[in-house]
């Protein structure tokens, strides 16, 4: 066996097989493939095989469009059929909100170019009368979705990837990751049977890597722990039924073709045909995690029992949606496990704190995402970078402060959601609350609804003070829900008086010491702000594409104050700490501590802000303390706020008069006391993530996670006046040389009177030609109708174009107004008091 390799993939699953596959198709000649037992012997071995488009992700939907795509070629490539049955796949919905939930996904399935029908229940049932449909409301139909064999499509992958030169090694279990500084020592040992059980032998060996990807499905766990990092991989149990062969359906098969997979997710099942017969998948409540500490040496190619008693209700209706399916009896059933993560999503991408470490872990919905994973994730390790942004799905958007226990509880909560209503609105209630800032009580007691940010407890929206417990699951809907009206008053508040808002999830490093400057003046686009003055930049990747945004205070000449978005604390905290050790060598020391859990943040915003503000400053001058003179915009000052010591940073990312407090968290609670007390008197209202979300469209303010990512460049952004290119950063080259494949704007859209855009919808030109899709959406308090921001291709950008945006499954005008619709001049932002 060679022992030395450009890349090894640790895994022969569907997931590691297609990396494998793709990482030689992309040009990497030396990869080997280890698998402790056979090719698909994990949770591969006993899939159903679906392939469904259906996801409200964009990575996602390209990663699920990308696979299907693939899997159609690889007969041709390797002489092997993988059973791919194209028989499309019938979503149906029993209710209004099923139906508006499709409409959103049928229009973020748009930007990505999948293609979908709408049928009614009189369609549906023309075209399979065996369905029950008096009760359906209608349904969304993928004519190119199917299902396909599992363990098929993963030998016809190993057998492309053994074409291309992949070295598939089977029986050979990795024990040891050990870095080098250049490259991996991956310890082996060579499995072998006894009574049954696979165990290790005597054999050894150790391979030198260049790079490592892991796949190892279940045994997640184990290679967390060999590799000394968190992944919040574990499986759930997951079953399905076969029938015996159902007569209706041979009969009516005489005369028709198959039958598409068939979803009732208001019943929480899937149905295909087999052999005459149908498979059930439901995913049913109460299904529980397994494995949390590592698969047991007895697990192999195993099962779990079946709990037919668990699936009662799924089983019943399936019964109630095909009536022939009633009398039929069951002929086999599996009971597997099924890999989970938190969000449901699965982990591609660096591993946190490693080098040349790859993870590609976590997959539910593995055989979908195989074929797309291994092309993305090959693309980002032999380009640097993906041409989508695939930031969703990276491994570090999940913060060290997990446990196990959290894992195990959020991934059961996954599975149990894979077929509620995905209200764009909705915070699952698992594990919650458990990252609380000093004034969570507080808040809690003045009716804030808490969303769930990279797991602290962040108010979405202050609602009634004798809210009932169910009161924010009610208000969601795809419309405007029952919140709306709340973020709305919440949203004039800020325009009008003055408002505060909890920020103190913000990700907060300090970046010091003799190499600091000239690190982060590399590291980042724009020019570094002078001592006491704050910038808003960006750090590129490689490819010139935006890795993160900062707010970048500058305290000292070699120390800085760095803020970028709470939801990716160790998303940011990675690349920052890797790209100050590459390059200390070059300039000097650079020391990087992550202060985010030290530091809670308020931010006042409003014209009356600076008064309530002024009741409380203690300075010897403090009615010129806050002033544009002592305090001009974008800058920063240690101010003394009664007792608490305040760093205020002169920003508002509402677009208002406004400061960030920074403050010891240890105080938090003081000061959010004194505050609402000085607030009183002007009118202070407590004020919500989401009213914040659509101020910040008003000003063309761009998020990250929506319009800044790794499929962008800050130019393409639209943020010139943010990338100083008299000097050398990072990417910079990179960035030039894309150019403006489409370009950032905002719209004011003349839509439905219900509802607001989410952020995920589709942008066409008059002709009705698609040119973009939005990146945000929501509700403009100060132009009285709905706002959104996102890419269009650059001829489609000029203000004043009127673009045409899919809600509700209509199209409705968007106008493309001038940057910052709102106080274009920064006059208010600026305004002297
Ligand atoms: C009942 C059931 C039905 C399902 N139906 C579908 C479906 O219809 N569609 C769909 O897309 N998905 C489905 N899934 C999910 C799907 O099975 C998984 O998402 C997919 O198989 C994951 O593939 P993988 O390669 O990540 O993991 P696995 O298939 O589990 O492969 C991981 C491999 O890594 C090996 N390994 C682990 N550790 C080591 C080590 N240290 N050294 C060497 N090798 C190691 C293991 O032996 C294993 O072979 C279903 C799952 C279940 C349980």
């Amino acid at each position: 066996m060679k022992t030395h390799v450009k890349a090894l993939v640790v895994g022969g699953g569907a997931v590691g097989t297609s990396i494998a596959y793709h990482l030689a198709r992309a040009g990497w000649d030396d990869v080997m493939l280890l698998e402790r037992d056979e090719l698909t012997s994990g949770s591969t071995w006993h899939a159903a095989g679906l392939l469904p488009y259906f996801n409200m992700s964009f990575a996602t939907t390209h990663i699920h469009d990308h696979s299907i795509k693939f899997y159609k070629t690889l007969e041709e490539e390797t002489g092997l059929n993988a059973g791919f049955a194209v028989v499309g796949n019938l979503r149906m919905a029993q209710s209004d909100a099923r139906m508006d939930e499709y409409m959103l996904y049928a229009t973020t399935a748009e930007t990505c170019g999948v293609p979908f029908e709408w049928l009614t229940p009189a369609q549906i049932k023309e075209r399979w009368p065996l369905v029950r449909t008096d009760d359906l409301k209608g349904a969304i139909y993928h004519p190119t979705d199917g299902y396909i064999n599992p363990a098929d499509v993963t030998m016809a992958m190993a057998k492309g990837a053994r074409q291309r030169g992949v070295m598939i090694e089977r029986k050979w279990q990795v024990d040891s990751y050990t870095w080098t500084g250049a490259h991996w020592d991956v310890g082996i040992t060579k499995m072998v049977e006894k009574g049954g059980n696979l165990v290790p032998s005597e054999e050894t060996s150790v391979i030198h890597a260049e790079h490592v990807v892991t796949a190892t499905g279940n045994h997640a766990q184990r290679t967390a722990r060999l590799l000394g990092i968190k992944i919040p991989a574990i499986p759930v149990e997951h079953q399905f039924i076969v029938t015996e062969p159902d007569p209706a359906l041979l009969d009516y098969r005489k005369t028709h073709d198959q039958h598409p997979v068939l979803r009732d997710a208001d019943a929480k099942w899937y149905v295909r045909e087999e052999r005459g017969g149908w498979i059930l998948g439901p995913y049913e409540r109460g299904a529980p995690a397994r494995f949390e500490y590592g698969v047991p040496d007895s697990f192999r190619a195993d099962l779990f029992p079946l709990d037919l008693e668990r699936i009662e209700e799924e089983y019943m209706s399936m019964i109630h949606r095909i009536p022939s399916s009633e009398t039929v009896g069951l002929k086999d059933d599996f009971n597997g496990p099924i890999c989970y993560t938190p969000d449901g999503n699965p982990l591609v991408g660096p591993a946190p704190g490693l080098r040349n470490m790859w993870l590609a872990e976590g997959f539910s919905f593995g055989i979908t995402a195989a074929g797309g994973t291994g092309h993305y994730l090959a693309q980002m390790m032999t380009e640097g970078e993906a041409e989508i942004d695939m930031a969703s799905l990276d491994p570090k958007r999940f913060g060290s402060w997990q446990t196990t226990e959290y894992a195990a509880r959020k991934n059961e909560e996954a599975y149990d959601h894979v077929y509620v209503l995905h209200h764009p609105d909705e915070e699952r209630p698992a594990c919650r609350p458990l990252r609380t800032v000093p004034a969570y009580e507080r808040q809690k007691a003045r009716g804030a609804q808490f969303g769930h940010v990279n797991g602290w407890e962040r108010p979405n929206y202050f609602g009634p003070l004798d809210a009932p417990d169910s009161f924010d699951h009610d208000a969601r809907s795809f419309r405007r829900g029952g919140w709306w009206q709340y973020a709305v008053d919440e949203a004039k508040a800020v325009r009008e008086g003055a408002g505060l808002i909890d920020a103190s999830a913000f990700t907060k490093h300090i970046v010091k010491g003799p190499g600091a400057t000239a690190f982060l003046d590399w590291f980042t686009c724009n020019k570094l702000p002078k001592v006491g003055r704050i910038n808003l930049t960006y750090a590129l990747t490689d490819k010139g594409t935006t890795r993160t945004e900062y707010t970048i205070v500058r305290l000292t000449e070699d120390e800085y104050y760095l803020v970028s978005a709470g939801a990716w604390t160790d998303y940011d905290a990675d690349f920052l700490r890797k790209a100050a050790q590459d390059k200390a060598a070059d300039f000097g020391y650079i020391e990087i501590q992550n202060v985010t859990t030290q530091y809670g943040v308020f931010a006042i915003a409003g014209p009356k802000s600076r008064d309530v503000l002024n009741a409380v400053i203690k300075d010897a001058d403090p009615a010129t303390a806050l002033s544009n003179k002592r305090f001009p915009w974008l800058s920063m000052r240690d101010i003394e706020l009664g007792m608490c010591p305040v760093r205020a940073i002169r920003v508002a990312y509402t677009g208002e008069l406004g400061w960030e407090l920074h403050h010891p968290i240890e105080m938090q609670a003081y000061l959010f006391d004194l505050l609402e007390k000085a607030g009183a008197g002007h009118g202070m209202k407590l004020v919500g993530a989401r009213a914040q979300n659509w101020l910040r469209q008003e000003k063309s303010y761009r998020a990250f996670g929506n319009e800044l990512g790794r499929d962008a460049t800050p130019l393409e952004a639209d943020l010139p006046r943010f990338v100083d290119l008299s000097k050398d950063f990072n990417g910079k080259a990179a960035m030039q040389a894309t150019g403006i494949r489409s370009t950032c704007i905002t719209v004011l859209i003349d839509g439905p009177t219900d509802a607001d855009p989410w952020g995920r919808e589709a942008l066409y030109a008059q002709d009705g030609s698609r040119v973009g899709r939005l990146t945000s959406g929501g509700y403009s308090v100060a132009f009285g109708k709905s706002i959104g921001m996102g890419y269009v291709k650059p001829q489609h950008a000029a203000v004043g174009t009127v673009l045409k945006v899919r809600m509700l499954n209509k199209l409705w005008d968007a106008t493309v107004t001038e940057d910052s619709p709102y106080d274009p001049q920064n006059a208010t932002i600026r305004k002297d008091g």
